[in-house]
């Protein structure tokens, strides 16, 4: 018996409408059904493995799993929040991208392009962004993924005029997302909130912005909860021994990793997909 943090994005019930990102999200494995979260935690739980806080997690030797949902999908508090009361578990952890709390910025850049080749097409959306064209979507989306990576405001509008996103539609994308209340009212739950940057870029990728990242949206979710924020989610997983060097410095006590490196501050996480975890070989 080991222990794990299992990992979760968009989790939609099959009953209800399909989000405007599905077919993206679906190809990538990160939408779940709340029916798939409960399986999850029946499987553990009658294995006799206990849900714990990311505290108690750190310290116990085994048998212990906890719930992080990453990205601040509003998905979290309509379907997740109320499957957590029925399952008592009380203290599951959600990682925040504090940009999309904000009401006049605009959605992330691959929001944009996710909408965008849900309701188009792959070869048209890739035209659009001046790149070559791909068959295969997996290699599309990471080359999208560079591109958007170091976006700046001014660029992302200029995406979404590019993309012929009105903003009608650039206000439905952003309720995908929480709002600051929703946040509020989980930390109030006795949730914790971990920070998952301000823009959701990838770390590693450009340093000289990452220190500001992990400081900037500490503060900003510390002064929304009125509570420390302890713990840092990093986007996509990525970091290395300089980003956790600034993770320290800027007051960090646990990082949410994919990959784990050793270091007992970074914890590794499970990649909780649609396919359930009683084939995943981490429980065995
Ligand atoms: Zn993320």
């Amino acid at each position: 018996m080991k222990k794990i943090v299992l990992m979760y994005h968009r989790v939609e019930d099959g009953n209800k409408k399909v989000s405007n990102f599905s077919t993206i999200y679906k190809f990538k494995r990160t939408v779940v059904s709340p029916q798939i979260i409960q399986r999850d935690v029946e499987f553990l739980r009658n294995r006799g493995w206990l849900h714990v806080g990311l505290s108690d997690f750190k310290h116990a030797e085994k048998g212990v799993f906890h719930l992080s949902f990453d990205d601040g999908y509003i998905d979290h508090i309509e379907t997740v929040v109320p499957l957590l009361r029925k399952l008592k578990i009380k203290q599951a952890s959600f990682s925040i991208t504090t940009s999309v709390l904000e009401n006049n910025v605009l959605p992330l850049p691959l929001d944009l392009i996710y909408f965008h080749i849900s309701h188009g097409s792959l070869k048209t959306t890739l035209r659009q962004l001046n790149l070559p064209e791909e068959q295969k979507l997996s290699r599309a989306l990471e080359k999208i993924k560079i591109l958007t990576n170091e976006m700046t405001p001014r660029e992302i509008r200029i995406l979404s005029k590019n993309l012929k996103i009105d903003s009608a539609t650039l206000k439905e994308i952003k309720k995908q997302y929480m709002r600051k209340e929703d946040v509020v009212s989980l930390a109030e739950q006795g949730f914790e909130i971990c920070s998952h940057g301000v823009t959701h870029r990838d770390l590693t990728a450009n340093v000289k912005y990452s220190y500001k990242e992990l400081k900037e949206s500490k503060e900003y979710l510390a002064n929304l909860i009125g509570e420390q924020i302890n713990v840092f989610s990093f986007p996509d997983g990525q970091y290395n021994t300089e980003i956790l060097r600034f993770c320290n410095k800027a007051g960090y006590k646990t990082m949410l990793a994919i990959e784990g490196n050793g270091d007992s501050q970074v914890l590794p996480r499970v990649f909780a997909t649609s396919e359930g975890l009683w084939q995943n070989k981490f429980i065995n």
